[in-house]
């Protein structure tokens, strides 16, 4: 499980002897997961290439990470756990009949009958990351969202309150 996988991974001989994959990527080879989330584990991948009906040929496994994020709400740090099986299928880029073919939207395209396992995988992952990182409410630090908009206002109200009390006295005394 620790073995770091190769960018590239040859399908057609891996189709033909049905290889599993198992292994690792870096976090430091996610370079498209940015701001407000880090790439700071592993992403450990187990996967397989199906041949089962060689019309389809498929690559299916799940991949499992952490992603740190920050929150947007309280601005602190937070982890985003990631387990997620995935079912693609393989199709050549120019074979559009077969394309069309797959049922989910999920495909890895061949180049010179190379997948890029890297790319798929960090599209998987930046598909499972949340548009906007939020604690659960019982975990964020943030005050309650109604006190934060009406603080302010009424701090302003009875300040305005007081000044008017001491304006009333001046005039009283
Ligand atoms: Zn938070």
């Amino acid at each position: 499980m620790t073995e770091e996988l190769p960018k590239y991974i040859d399908a057609r001989r891996a189709l033909e002897r049905r290889i599993k994959v198992t292994g690792k990527l870096s976090a430091t080879r996610l370079g498209r997961i940015a701001e407000p989330f880090r790439a700071q584990e592993q992403v450990s991948v187990e996967a397989e290439f199906d041949n089962d009906d060689p019309r389809r040929p498929r690559l299916t496994g799940v991949l499992r990470t952490e992603v740190g994020a920050t929150c947007q709400r309280c601005l602190e740090p937070m982890v985003i756990i990631i387990d997620r099986p995935f079912n693609a299928a393989i199709v050549k880029s120019t074979d559009d009949s077969q394309k069309s073919d797959t049922d989910d939207g999920d495909a890895l395209i061949l180049e010179n009958d190379q997948v890029d396992l890297e790319q798929y995988v960090e599209d998987e992952i930046m598909l499972s990351l949340p548009m906007i990182p939020l604690h659960d409410t019982e975990d964020c630090h943030a005050e309650e969202p109604i006190e934060v908009s009406t603080r302010p206002q009424t701090k302003k109200a009875f300040l305005g309150l007081a000044e008017l009390m001491e304006a009333q006295k001046g005039d009283k005394y």
